[in-house]
This record gives C-alpha cells, structure tokens and sequence, in this order.
C-alpha cells in the first residue's frame, strides 16, 4: 500500500529533511525539526504524490488517502489530548500548502480549522477567554471563506472596516466577544450570498474542503506564473501540511513572528525579524498592525523588542536560531508562535536573501567553518551577481524626498508611477521604467512586480509580501510607507498636500527607504570585498576561461574590471558606425570604380588600427579575438535622402544612381545572404584592410608596452573548408606583406566561428585551417532551428508558453539540438587537431546553465558580455564544482 500520508511531532517523525521532493520543503523541515527536538506541534503531512495522483487521475484522490489521514489525525488527537470536533475541548488545526520550493501563489494558510458555531463555545470554555474564541472563528470564516470558496477578501475587510468605524474601535483587540459573534454572523451571510452555499460547519468537510483547495491552487493561475517565471515543472506538485493550531492570540503572554537567523537584506549576523504581541501569524505578513523588532539592539524608540516583552521566549528563541543554523548550514527563515510564553515553531526554511545577502552569509559562514569554500561558491545563485551590478543613488545628486518606508528591497530605480500590475507590465512592454505602487501586494501582483523597476507599498513590513518577493528577483522595493495616501480611483498617490498622479516619475532607494519626486541619477556599484572574496575563490575552482565580448574601449575596461581574462569577440562591424567612418564605409559599398573603392578602403584603415590598438592596449597582452567583417553590406547604407546625397557627392554620382544601387544590394533574406566570409571571398580588400590595420595596431602595442602581443584573427560564418583555406591563405599573405614592411615578427593565430551546422558537422575538415574555434551559438540556433533571430520574438513565447520548447533557445543552449552539434564540433575539431583552442562567443556564453553544458563538452573558455563576466565566472566555478561531484559520486 503506499504510504500517502507522514506524521511529525510528539515522538512520531516519519519524514526527514532529505524528503522534501515527498513532503514539500516545509512538510520535510517540520519533520526535521520535530526529529531534532525543537518544540513543533504535531501534524501531518500528505505527499506531493497524492497532488500528482489527483491530477491524474481526472481530480480524485487515491483510494487509501482517507483512512490514512483519519489515522494520523487521530495521533494528533492523541497527543494534543484534543478531539477534532469535539464540542467541548476541540482540536483545531491550520491547514497549509508545501511545494518543494517555496512558491508563492498558491494557495497558503488557512489556521484554526474546526471552528463551528458549537466547537467555540468548548474554545471558549476550555480556553477561559471568549473574545479569543469569536475572534479566531471570524479569521476562519474569513481565510477559508476567501482562500477556500473564493469570496474577494475585502468583503470581510469592509464589514470589519465598517464595524470598527460605527463603534468608534480603532484596534482589533478592543473588539469584545460579543461584538466578534455579531461579525460571525455577517461573515457567514457574506459566505451564502457570494458562493450561494452555506458555510461548511461539520470539522471533516472543512478539513477535506481545504485539502481540495491546496491542491486546487497548484494549477491556478498566480502559481501557474510563478512557476513559469521560476522554471518550476508542473510535475512536481505540492504537499499539504495539517498541524495542530497553537495560539499567539490568547493575551499578552502570546506572540507571532517571522524571523531570520541572518538579515537577509544584508546578510549581516544579527537575529533579525518582527513579531506582535497577542496576534496569529498573518497578522504580522498583513500589515495592520506595525510589527515590533526582535532585539533590543534593533529596536528604535518607543518600540517593544520582543527581547523586553516576553524574555524567557526570546532566549529560547535564539537558542533555536542556533540550533537550526548550525543543523541546516543555511540562514533559516522561521515562523514562530508564543503560546502563554512557550515557544513552538511552525516552520523554518532557507531565507529568501539579497544577491548581497547570499554573498555575504555565504562567505561568513565558509568563514565561520559552518560550510566549506566550495559550498560557499555553490551558495551564490551566479544569475544573481547581476543585482549587485545594481545602481545606487547618486550622494550628490538633488532630490526632494517625498516620504520614506522600510528598505525592503536594495538597489535605486526610478520610474513613472503606475497602480496596477496591468499597467505595469503594458508600460513596461512599451520600454517604459515603472514603478508599482499598491497599499500591498498580493500574488496578483507578481507579474507586474516582475515588469516594474521597483515597487512601494503603503502597507506591510519587512517580511509583507511585497518585501520577499522584491527580494527574491531583484527588484527594488520601499514598503510600508504608512505616509502615503494611494486613491487608486484617481490614479494618484499623495502624502500631506502633494500629489503624485499615475505617469509622474518618483525615485526608489531600496537601501534607505526613501521615496523622491522625479527622477534622481544614479551611480554604478563599488564591489564588495566579499564580491572578489567569491570571485577569487570561484577563479580557484574553475577550468573554463572567461572571456568578454567588446569591441569598445569602454567594454574592454568594464570587462577587465570584472575580470575578464581576454576578449573572445570584437565585432568589427560595430567599428564601422561611427560618424567619422560611414561616409567611408559607404563610398566602399557602393563605388563602381576600383580606385575610388580603394581610396575609401584606405581612408578606413588608421581608423581601424586605432580601434585594435586601443583594444591591444587595455587587454595589455591578454588574448583579443578580432572578428572580420560579417553583416550583409546593405546594412551599412544610407537610407535618409541627405545620407544618399552627401555618398552621391563624394563619389560624382547622381543620387538616382546611389539609390539604384541600394536598390541592387537589398537581400530577401540577409541572415543567410551575403555575409560574413561570403563577403570577404567576394570583396577580399576589405578583410585585407582589416588584416593590415589589425597586424600593424598588434606591432605597435607590442613596441609600446614591450611585451608580445597575440592577435587571433577569426573568420565569421564558414560553411565549408575551401572558405576557410581560401580566407586563411589571403590573410596570411597580407600579414607577412605587413610584417615584411615593418621588419618584424608577430606570433598571431587564425580560426573560425561555427555557427552553421555544416560547419560542425565537418568541424574535422575545417579544423585542418584553424587555430581555433569559437561557437557562435546565436547564429548557430538559427540556423539549426531554422528560426530568424530578428522574427522569433513574435512566436517564441508562445511556443514556451505551450511547453513547446522549455525554454527560449537563444538564452539557453538547446543541449539536445544545436548544443548536439556543439558537442560533434568539439569531438571532430580535435579529432584532426588535439590543441584546437575551443570557445563560445554568442550570448549563451553569459548565461548559467549553457556555461554547465560547455564546461562538461570541454570547451576551453566562454565570452560574454562585460556585465555578465562575474556571472560566467561564478557559474564556470559552479559547473566545474558539479562536474567533480558527479565523478566522484557516479551513481
Ligand atoms: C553568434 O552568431 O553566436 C555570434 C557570436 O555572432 P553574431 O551574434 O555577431 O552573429
Ligand atoms: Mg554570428
């Protein structure tokens, strides 16, 4: 029979922490905790087997599901002395979902499940306290009436609004039993008048009826995003938790909060988090009521540090937080209730954390010896670095601050205020900068979170909604600024007498919390000494090279900063842009005459050299791989009537004529036209140019700097070895005409892009030419797809959307497909020549997991971006480290 169910607590842990892909991450973690003797009420959890089995099998749960949920439930009885549903002594308990990955989206808590009209009198009786018991049967009413049956939250919201407004009540726990009993029975009408069904009052159908929803929110749509957002297979389903309730809302000696054994927004050592005094857990997430800090240290004036309030908790508080730092070697996020003064813990989980975060808890704890170096590379998400690369407000900039919140999300961004998601991700698309405002987030608003710049929130703490999920992707955030007035029927945010309309631009300061009118300048990010920490510690472990894509002198010195250790790929074309150069590049295209031709050729040449030798320069002796010219020429033509007349002038050509020959070099389809070697077979002086300018800039560095220079001359878009012979041969002869001219010797290489699937099918041949190779991903997913670069954007989504490709192959490598031909290229490349020097140059060089696959083919070095070089060097480190692993444990 298997085994759907697992229970944890009071000496009976059937699950452990290594069980999470079963039990969900916090089904596993509450096992775990009650296995290691932290104080965690028991309960159950039902496995992410039974989420796929009812998927399957039409939205019906296994045969044996009920009786084994009766039996674990009736453990939970057992040792909580309680019975489910008992009129007089009831067993409550909290009812919530547990993917093995946090996710948010889906369907969370419902607590005090069990309440009905009879069971809170026995609440009341066997609590002593009825205002607790009416109180907490209106949350369950409102939770399981809004997350179970679907009524809009803020109909309870506006019952209760109006109530304490009629009654003149400004706070929650001035509300008397009777005046609660009273809400009850306008929560229960609301429940018949939206859903046309009663509230469920027998114990087993709520339960059931909430066990239905957790598995029902796997596939809504908030989660279905998140998951698509977040990689996350459908696949994986999600576990439900039930647990027996405890109360933080039983008088002054109770509490709830969230904490985390580290700051997860700066990774510093200290116990951080927030809790409320005499309140249940969503309480402190809602933002109603302002959370208090934990330690005193943290605590401003005027607030209650849960330090003072209730001592004898805090200080087994922060005995669990070592504990479970020490157990789970992570910065744990815990969820913690204070029952008449005894601490439970409801959960705890790896914190969500900053990149800067993730860094600096990672190089701490190697530091600590809790973790070793190698763990501590493995602990820093390398897409993740991008956010340190993050601006900052500049110090010396103007601004007119408007209000100011909590520094929920780091980083400065500034954009025009918008107040739906809707509209966040419309303006977003149109290439607009925005900035979400809401009183509070909700899973709703993760898509237009995700679109925006930066969020603000009115409502809400360090650990609302907004707060985490900004966090976790990056996204600047200020929250809980209480000083503003958001009317979303105007469209407009105010605070005292100033407004701010929907399209008006405000500045974030996600490191301060400060909110500024307009739009303050920012300035780059100064690294951390934690940043080269990881950075040397990943150069230590990783075999692949890195290497950056650049052409401008501004590139090459960004991409030195970050550590590049060479250029892989200096696009030549974008040389020939420049307003000093086009009129010349022109006059090449389009000239008839061969003297005319070559006198524009020649007038390109010092700017070339300049170009190189600025390059050779900055690189000081580093490899630079230069690539000739390789986009169809009419890309570089004029287009405006004055561009065509100031070519017709400088040639003593009509303009007709100009334009006739425009006309003459349009291409139906220019990516497979008339490029790359194509062009230097078909027009040989322009590649000789480029030779020349490229062989004379390497002499003359090499003079001035006195070291050997290496220039690596790299021939685009070959299909076929006479290409390259043809190509190689010609290049040759032109360099040792320049080296004889200069009286010198340079050692220089020639290689190729493969980048066409014939070019790696006969890689072998081809590499009978080559120095070296350089897999230009980006044309070879075309080409291999068949799917134009410049046209998928308008049918890629949805082909991921459909599940018809996992993801979109020109961000990461299609390892089956083109990275197959990768593979064959590698294999056949050193068949014919075992020193081969092989790289990747198109932009799956900067992306994580693609730098996995061409560390395990055995490519010699990627080259991305200069933003991305950190990020490649982290996942080089990663996917070496994962290559080890794997050898050493095959299985
Ligand atoms: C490539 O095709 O992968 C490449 C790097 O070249 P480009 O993007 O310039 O075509
Ligand atoms: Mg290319």
């Amino acid at each position: 029979m298997t085994k759907w169910v697992y229970s944890f607590g009071d000496g009976l842990n059937e699950g452990r922490a290594d069980m999470r892909n079963l039990l969900g991450g916090k089904g596993a973690n509450l096992a775990e905790m009650a296995a290691n003797g932290l104080p965690v009420p028991p309960g159950f959890t039902i496995t992410t087997e039974v989420c796929s089995a009812f998927y399957e099998n039409g939205r019906k749960y296994p045969d044996e599901l009920k009786a084994q949920v009766d039996a674990a439930l009736q453990r939970v009885e057992q040792s909580m002395g309680l019975r489910f549903g008992d009129p007089e002594a009831p067993l409550l308990v909290s009812v919530r979902s547990g993917a093995r990955v946090s996710m948010p989206g889906m369907m969370d808590t419902v607590l005090n499940l069990g309440l009905n009209d009879q069971t809170v009198e026995g609440l009341a009786r066997s609590s002593g306290d009825a205002r607790f018991a009416w109180d907490s049967y209106r949350r369950f009413i409102q939770m399981y009436g809004s997350v179970v049956m679907g009524v809009p939250h803020h109909h309870f919201e506006d019952v209760l609004e109006q109530f304490k407004r009629a009654n003149n009540v400004e706070d929650d726990t001035a509300i008397t039993a009777g005046q609660w009993r009273a809400i009850v029975v306008d929560y229960t009408h609301i429940i018949t008048t939206h859903t046309g069904t009663d509230f469920p009052t027998n114990p087993q159908d709520q339960l059931w009826g909430a066990i239905g929803a957790v598995f029902g929110s796997w596939m809504n749509p908030r989660a279905n995003t998140y998951r698509k957002l977040h990689e996350i297979p459908a696949s994986w389903g999600t576990a439900v938790n039930v647990q027996s309730m405890v109360f933080g809302n039983m008088g002054d000696d109770c509490a709830t909060g969230v904490c985390f054994t580290r700051d997860p927004s700066t990774g510093e050592n200290i116990f951080y988090g927030e809790y409320l005094i005499n309140a249940q857990g969503e309480d402190v997430v809602a933002g109603i009521r302002t959370p208090q800090p934990m330690a005193c240290a943290r605590a401003e004036a005027g607030q209650h540090p849960m330090e003072t309030t209730l001592p004898q908790a805090y200080a087994e508080l922060l005995r669990v937080r070592s504990i479970l730092e020490t157990h789970y070697k992570d910065m744990q996020d815990i969820e913690f209730t204070v029952q008449r003064n005894v601490l439970y813990i409801l959960q705890t989980r790896n914190g969500k954390r900053t990149a800067a975060a993730a860094l600096k808890i990672a190089i701490d704890m190697a530091r600590e010896g809790l973790i070793t170096q190698e763990e501590a590379i493995q602990r820093v998400p390398a897409a993740s670095l991008d956010q340190l690369l993050h601006p900052t407000l500049d110090p010396r900039a103007e601004r007119v601050q408007l209000t100011r919140g909590l520094p929920a999300s780091p980083g400065a961004a500034a954009g025009a205020v918008v107040f739906t998601a809707e509209e966040c991700e419309a303006r977003a698309a149109k290439g607009e900068d925005v900035i979400l405002v809401r009183i509070e987030t909700s899973p709703e608003d993760v898509h237009g979170m995700h679109a925006a710049r930066g969020v603000l929130t009115t409502r809400g703490g360090m650990t609302s909604h907004a707060a985490v999920v900004a966090r976790g992707m990056g996204r600047v955030c200020v929250a809980g600024a209480g000083g503003i007035h958001v009317d979303y029927a105007a469209g407009s945010l105010s605070v005292g007498s100033h407004t701010v309309k929907e399209g008006e631009w405000i500045t974030l300061d996600g490191g301060t919390g400060a909110v500024y009118l307009g739009r303050v300048p920012t300035i780059e990010p100064v690294l951390s000494d934690d940043f080269n920490t990881l950075m040397g510690w990943a150069d230590g472990v990783r075999r692949l090279g890195v290497r950056a894509n650049a052409e401008t002198p501004d590139d090459a010195r960004t991409a030195r900063r970050f550590g590049a250790e060479g250029i892989g790929l200096a696009r030549t074309e974008h040389m020939f842009f420049g307003p000093d150069r086009i009129g010349f590049v022109r006059q090449m295209i389009i000239a008839d005459e061969e003297s005319v031709r070559q006198k524009a050729i020649a007038a390109l040449l010092p700017f070339q050299r300049e170009d190189f030798a600025s390059l050779f320069r900055i690189m000081a002796g580093l490899p630079v791989t230069v690539r000739l010219l390789d986009p169809p020429l009419h890309e570089f033509l004029p287009h405006e009537a004055a561009e065509m007349a100031e070519v017709a002038q400088a040639l003593g050509r009509s303009v007709e004529d100009v334009r006739a020959r425009c006309a003459a070099l349009a291409e139906t389809n220019p990516m497979l036209g008339h490029r790359g070697c194509r062009l230097g077979l078909t027009s040989p002086e322009i590649y000789a140019m480029q030779v020349r300018a490229l062989i004379q800039a390497a002499v003359l560095v090499e003079k001035e700097l006195g070291r050997p220079i290496h220039p690596e001359i790299m021939i685009p878009l070959v299909a076929t070895k006479a290409e390259l012979a043809t190509t190689r041969r010609a290049a040759e002869d032109e360099i040792a005409r320049v080296l004889k001219e200069e009286g010198t010797n340079l050692s220089y290489s020639i290689g190729t892009m493969i980048e066409l699937p014939r070019a790696a099918i006969q890689a072998d041949q081809i590499a009978e030419y080559a120095d070296f190779f350089s897999f230009g991903t980006n044309d070879l997913t075309q080409t291999t797809f068949g799917l134009s670069r410049d046209d998928a954007g308008s049918f890629l989504p949805y082909y991921v959307d459909q599940g018809l490709l996992p993801r979109d192959p020109f961000v990461s490598i299609d390892r089956d497909g083109v990275g197959a031909l990768v593979r064959l290229g590698v294999e056949r490349g050193r068949q014919t020549s075992a020193d081969l020097k092989l790289g990747i140059c198109g932009e799956h060089g900067g992306d994580p997991d693609s730098i996995a696959f061409f560390d395990e083919v055995g490519l010699d070095y990627v080259s991305c971006s200069p933003f991305r070089v950190p990020v490649a060097r982290l996942a080089a480190a990663q996917a070496a480290l994962a290559t080890r692993q794997k050898a050493a444990s095959p299985a």
